[in-house]
């Protein structure tokens, strides 16, 4: 299958079955997955999206394989963006935000749920959907002798801003690198955790550090980067993302997206932002 024009058409079908399309040239494949060749193909997506974004769909398919969000019934501005509460699959990026008074509901405490010592702080909070996972994760982490610690999970827009002031002061060239502009963070979907490794400081040399791309390097890191899928965690920021993200690589940031995507994405080296773009019937919203 030809990786860079593979698509799920299956939930457009579902979600907007009135919808008329374009003649699509989608071949069946083996359960669960559809491909369909694209008109365009870019290697990385415009900053700016096009038209040739917009991705035709086949109304004859029927069946979802995972529990896609359900198509924008109308593309409006990603400031004024506010996902549905049971929608997993946002798509986040540098160009496509959300709107900064978005706060998902049912945000839970972790260190109620874990280890003192595997939570940062009791501010750590995330959505109910990925505490089992996480918890679960953070267990079979401990009990093969790991020591990972939850660093940050969900961040309101105005400390999104707090980070992002802070960056730009100590790194004003690429603070639009390192840290997602405010609104455009998806610490605000309350489904994305950092992870920290104790094996950090001494192997980058800095007894402050936190987040480092040497994370992949640690034992923590490592496991992560195996297991993380088997709880439906993705990894948001692959090196290779950044053309599509606008981030740059963060071995320590997972994102729940369910374990069957998670395992799909892992599995067929595809990246999340990747997939949910080429996924899309419309542009998730106009930047
Ligand atoms: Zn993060």
């Amino acid at each position: 299958m030809n990786r860079t024009l593979t698509l799920f058409l299956l939930f457009l079908a579902a979600c907007a079955p009135e919808r008329a399309f374009p003649s699509p040239t989608a071949t069946i494949l083996p359960a669960p997955f559809v491909a369909v060749t694209r008109a365009a193909s870019p290697s990385a997506p415009s900053p700016t999206p096009s038209a040739a974004a917009v991705i035709p769909a086949s109304p004859a398919l029927t069946a979802t394989p995972f529990p896609l969000p359900t198509a924008d019934p109308v593309v409006i501005a990603c400031n004024q963006r506010k996902p549905a509460a049971d929608d997993l699959l946002v798509v986040i990026t540098a160009a496509f935000g959300i709107s900064p008074e978005y706060v998902p509901k049912g945000l839970l405490q972790l260190d109620q749920y874990l280890p003192y010592s595997a939570v940062y702080s009791p501010q750590v909070r995330v959505r109910k959907v990925l505490v089992e996972p996480l918890v679960r994760l953070i267990k079979d982490m401990r009990t093969a002798g790991l020591k990972p610690v939850i660093r940050s999970g969900y961040r309101g827009y105005h400390d999104q801003v707090a980070t992002y002031e802070r960056w730009q002061q100590e790194n004003p060239d690429r603070a639009g690198l390192i840290s997602a502009i405010p609104g455009h963070s998806e610490h605000q979907l309350g489904l994305a955790v950092d992870f920290y490794s104790p094996e950090l400081p001494d192997l980058v040399g800095d007894p402050a550090m936190v987040y480092h791309s040497a994370f992949d390097e640690t034992s923590e890191g490592k496991w992560l980067a195996q297991n993380a899928h088997r709880y439906g965690f993705s990894l948001s920021y692959p090196l290779e993302a950044q053309a599509w993200t606008g981030l740059t690589y963060e071995p320590w940031h997972f994102r729940y997206v369910g374990v069957e995507l998670a395992t799909y994405l892992h599995d067929s080296g595809q990246f999340l932002t990747q997939f949910l773009l080429e996924s899309r019937p419309v542009l998730p919203c106009v930047p």
